[in-house]
């Protein structure tokens, strides 16, 4: 971002633009829409999550300069759903309207040797790792993480897709060539006993809040279900937190931040990756919290101060994945007979392909592990039996 937007005020019913066009794009939009901005979107397809509910919609490529164009006459700032977003066209629009996260933040956290080698210069704390960009590298890399290790493409992915575990050292080559070969991280292995997330909010002026530490579970590497505060005790919490400061801090970041960390049996925190904005694992602040993640997203953008991270209750989501939707639509009025405290969220994706993430459900419960039970028993409800 220039400075000459640093200190500017963007007040409703001003036009806030999302490069981005799926769910996450959707939430930011109805956060705006909900505080009087106009709201748009830039889109690869027409009628995507985004567009069904946006002010206005630029459907393209993000990268295409006659999709930008047309973008940037419609917006006063613009922020992203998304990491694959091209340094390039964010520093184009950034010569003329805010953006935030700026490209930087954008540039570093979309490739994961970018991204590891700056949180490891700023001496944050990782999983053990290597490059992997020739058959040397790929070498050196197995000798010195041992195996199991994981492979992953530096670029472009997401819930688990580009991603191969090397079991045996043998079998690295052929890891390597089922990703095509191309530029990729190897990690060791983390026998984690948990993994957490800390969303972060910063502000143009440098001031920053963090929501409560979240609880995430995966399955297939997918993100299942979230619990927010975490059971991870004070000290654990609190050291998060202030990693998750400390890389928005590193990176300058103004805008939404989340932070992905493994946390091992000792109670270390070794980072996972980071997204440059708001993330699945906050999606229960919507609920959950006094300023939901898409509402800072907002805030940040517009100049404005933060809201409140604090919860109004403890709260669990659980995803609905298009599996759901295997022997046809879920069962939603028996859902809502059996629990009408859960909350549902659609995203209005017309196919469910298994693994797509379609929805989510959030429950509110003063007790976490009751919010979490009763968030698994209300998707378990959803299936027609
Ligand atoms: P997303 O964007 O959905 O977070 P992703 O494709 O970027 O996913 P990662 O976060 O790197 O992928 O990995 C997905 C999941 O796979 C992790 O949350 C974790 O459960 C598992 N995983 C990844 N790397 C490791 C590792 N080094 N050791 C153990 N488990 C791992
Ligand atoms: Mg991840």
């Amino acid at each position: 971002m220039s400075p000459r937007h640093a200190s500017t005020i963007l007040r409703p019913p001003a036009s806030l633009g999302v490069i981005g066009g799926g769910q996450l794009g959707r939430m930011f939009l109805q956060a705006a829409q909900r505080m009087g901005y106009r709201a748009g979107v830039l889109g690869a397809i027409p009628e995507g999550p985004g567009s069904q509910v946006a002010h206005w919609s630029v459907v393209g490529p993000p990268d295409h300069l006659p999709a930008l164009r047309s973008f940037l006459g419609q917006v006063d700032a613009v922020t992203v759903e998304f990491e694959n977003v091209s340094a390039p066209a964010l520093r184009w629009l950034e010569r003329r309207v805010p953006v935030r996260p700026g490209w930087k933040t954008v540039w570093v956290s979309q490739n994961r040797l970018r991204e590891k080698t700056f949180l490891a210069r700023h001496g944050l704390p990782l999983a053990p790792w290597r490059p992997v960009r020739t058959e040397a590298e790929l070498v050196r890399a197995v000798e010195d993480l041992g195996s199991p290790m994981i492979l992953k493409t530096a670029a472009s992915g997401y819930d688990g897709k580009g991603q191969v575990r090397v079991d045996d050292p043998s079998n690295a080559g052929a890891a390597w060539n089922q990703l095509g070969r191309v530029a990729c991280v190897a990690e060791g292995w983390v026998t984690f006993a948990s993994e957490v997330s800390v969303v972060v909010a910063r502000g143009a002026d440098g001031e920053a809040v963090t929501f409560p530490v979240a609880l995430n579970r995966h399955e297939r590497h997918i993100l299942d279900s979230t619990v927010m505060p975490a059971p991870v005790g004070p000290i654990v919490s609190r050291d998060a937190r202030d990693l998750a400061l400390s890389v928005a801090q590193a990176l300058g970041t103004v805008g939404v931040l989340t932070v992905e960390f493994f946390l091992t049996a000792e109670g270390r925190l070794l980072i996972n990756e980071l997204a440059p904005r708001p993330h699945n694992s906050g999606h229960l602040t919507i609920e959950g919290a006094v300023a939901s993640q898409f509402e800072q997203q907002v805030r940040a953008l517009c100049g404005l101060p933060l809201g409140g991270t604090d919860l109004v209750s403890p709260a669990a989501m659980v995803n609905l994945l298009g599996d759901l939707w295997k022997d046809g639509e879920p069962d939603w009025a028996g859902m809502m007979r059996r629990d009408p405290g859960v909350k549902l969220h659609l995203y209005g994706k017309k196919t469910a392909a298994p693994g797509r993430k379609m929805g989510h459900l959030t429950v509110l419960d003063p007790d976490r592990d009751t919010a979490l039970a009763r968030a698994i028993a209300a998707r378990e409800a959803l299936i027609r039996r």
